[in-house]
């Protein structure tokens, strides 16, 4: 049999109650997911669920904090028995704690790593024994254009470096199992977290993204489709033979 043929079709996405995360959420939809919308309340992802089902997709919402080990475990259970077994895991949920290091508390550093890190370890623990079971999995991982240092972001850029290498250990240990693991590493994309950004450092958002697309050699910043559709790539059954990668979706060259 090949693996086209016996790959279930339920995707999580982790933070899919809005910004890249929402935006991953309903691309999968479309490329045929029954899609697991995870974020802190299970409230929030109404607006996600609601934009799937309008498009004649399935989704379920999920209120999960991924840094607590036992309400992961309660997610995927969950998500396993409601919506089927997890063929697809995007490791999207996300904060920021910016600060420069002789300000950054240990709080700011602990809830980064706690969130980008420590959140994608027990997610994938949790659901990589449903995708060894079925011999199938594709799991992709929010690195981003940080993970090369940004002033600010010790921890943020840490953890993202740290998903990395994660990613690489996951892809070696995994493969076996017919389980793919990539990371994609965006630029400046256009959501509430760089809007958040944007009024820390006292700047009106539109401004702060023009001279931010003066940087990007395709002259623009990112809307979170374009994350989405490189996204929609490592999930997809045609992308097994691709593992351990970094794809930088940046509108420019990164390595
Ligand atoms: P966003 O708009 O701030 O959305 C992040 C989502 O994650 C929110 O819905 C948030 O929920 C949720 N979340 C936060 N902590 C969580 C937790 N412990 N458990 C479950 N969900 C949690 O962020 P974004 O810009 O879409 O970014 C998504 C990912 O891409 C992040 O990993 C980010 O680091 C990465 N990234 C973004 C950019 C960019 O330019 N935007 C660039 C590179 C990488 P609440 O609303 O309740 O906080």
């Amino acid at each position: 049999m090949t693996e086209q043929s016996t790959s279930p079709r339920v995707a999580i996405v982790t933070g899919a109650a809005r910004g890249i995360g929402a935006a991953t959420a309903l691309r999968l939809a479309a490329d045929g997911y029954a899609v697991a919308v995870v974020d802190l309340e299970e409230s929030a992802g109404k607006d996600t669920v609601d934009a799937i089902t309008a498009a004649g997709g399935r989704a379920l919402a999920v209120g999960a904090d991924v840094s607590d080990a036992g309400q992961v475990e309660a997610a995927v259970e969950r998500i396993a028995a409601e919506l089927g077994t997890p063929a697809v895991l995007v490791n999207n949920a996300g904060v920021l704690r910016d600060n420069l290091l002789f300000k950054m508390s240990e709080s700011d550093w602990d809830t980064v790593m706690n969130v980008h890190l420590k959140g994608a370890f027990l997610m994938t623990r949790a659901v990589q024994k449903h995708m060894v079971d079925a011999g199938f999995g594709r799991v992709v991982n929010l690195s981003s254009s940080s993970a090369q240092g940004n002033r600010g972001q010790a921890n943020y850029s840490a953890a993202k470096a740290g998903l990395q290498g994660f990613t690489k250990t996951l892809a070696i240990e995994l493969g076996k199992f017919g389980i793919t693991a990539n990371a994609v590493a965006p630029g400046f994309i256009a959501t509430d977290m760089t809007a958040a950004t944007a009024a820390r450092v006292g700047m009106e958002f539109e401004a702060f993204k023009q001279a931010a697309a003066t940087q990007i050699p395709v002259n623009r910043v990112g809307v979170p489709e374009d994350v989405a559709n490189a996204i929609s790539f490592f999930a997809s059954e045609a992308s097994g033979f691709v593992s351990g990668q970094v794809l930088y979706v940046a509108g420019g060259p990164l390595d």
